[in-house]
């Protein structure tokens, strides 16, 4: 096991050689980065067509990520006494036109982050931050990978500043509670994950990137194969994917079939 070694190559058949310059011998390579990342990787043949479902694979996130450090837990308007809905996913929205009119704005470049999901974690699990504080996460959507105007340096905080705004109107004190804040845009999210894009699923779950059309298991470069989100049945913590992947390999090297098992 070679565990946070990032790999510079995979040699199709051969194995995959580390940024350190150690080969690690294997038939069968299984990756879970990205198709594109994965495909990039490759020295070797990679045949054409497959190559090109790769490059028009679409992995633009309109995903941003707020992770804030609170001196206290902001009111929500909507709190009653017999709910606590720091114990919750709270979500923000000003219902589904005003979602689609912020999706619609991203695509055309321009940040909309009308829908939000909080989490507290501090609600669950006080030892993540000092006595009496506590932690919020923003997951916000939509903001494009690639801004019409300005880059993400340039706008990274602006753009923070609006998702706390909408947030403020359901909870009008969230500013004065936090203490310190990072915000996180789609470049932000691959240069820390590593997936292209920033895409939280390794591509769109769109119908024309679903089922039958997410990646398989199997790819047409000798040994290799996916286990990333971009397979199928798509993104999310399920490990089927892990799963399916392991299967196709086992099947492959024992020409057996454990299909319906
Ligand atoms: C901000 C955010 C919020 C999310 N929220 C949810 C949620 O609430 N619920 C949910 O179910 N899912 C959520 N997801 C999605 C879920 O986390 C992903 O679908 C899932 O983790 C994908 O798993 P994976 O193993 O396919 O890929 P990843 O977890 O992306 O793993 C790919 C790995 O490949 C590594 N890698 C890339 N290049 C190299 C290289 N050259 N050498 C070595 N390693 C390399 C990367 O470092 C990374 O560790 C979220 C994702 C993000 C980013």
């Amino acid at each position: 096991l070679a565990c946070g070694v990032p790999v510079a190559k995979i040699l199709p058949g051969e194995g995959v050689l580390l940024e350190g310059g150690e080969l690690i011998r294997a038939r069968k390579i299984v990756s879970n980065a990205d198709p594109k990342r994965t495909t990039s990787l490759v020295d070797g043949d990679v045949p054409q067509s497959f190559a090109e479902r790769v490059t028009s694979w679409r992995t633009d996130s309109p995903v941003l990520k707020v992770n804030c450090a609170l001196n206290r837990l902001p009111q929500f308007i909507a709190d009653s006494p017999d709910v606590e809905p720091y114990r919750a996913m709270v979500t923000i929205s000003t219902g589904i036109d005003a979602t689609q009119e912020a999706f619609e704005k991203s695509r055309a470049g321009e940040p909309a982050p009308k829908w939000c999901e909080l989490y507290f974690h501090t609600a669950y699990d006080n030892s993540v931050a000092p006595p009496g504080h506590h932690a919020m996460s923003v997951f916000a959507q939509y903001a494009p990978y690639k801004l019409a105007q300005g880059t993400w340096d340039s706008r990274r905080e602006e753009i923070g500043d609006r998702v706390i705004a909408h947030i403020a109107q359901f909870a009008p004190d969230i500013e004065e509670c936090i203490a310190y804040r990072e915000v996180l845009g789609p470049p932000d999210i691959e240069a820390k994950i590593g997936s292209t894009g920033g895409h939280i699923f390794h591509g769109d779950c769109l119908p024309e990137q679903m089922w039958g059309r997410r990646f398989s298991s199997r790819t047409p470069v000798e040994g290799l194969y996916l286990c990333s989100a971009a397979t199928h049945p798509g993104g999310s913590v399920i490990a089927v994917n892990g799963r399916n992947a392991a299967y196709a390999v086992i099947e492959d090297l024992n020409g057996v079939s454990l299909s319906g098992s």
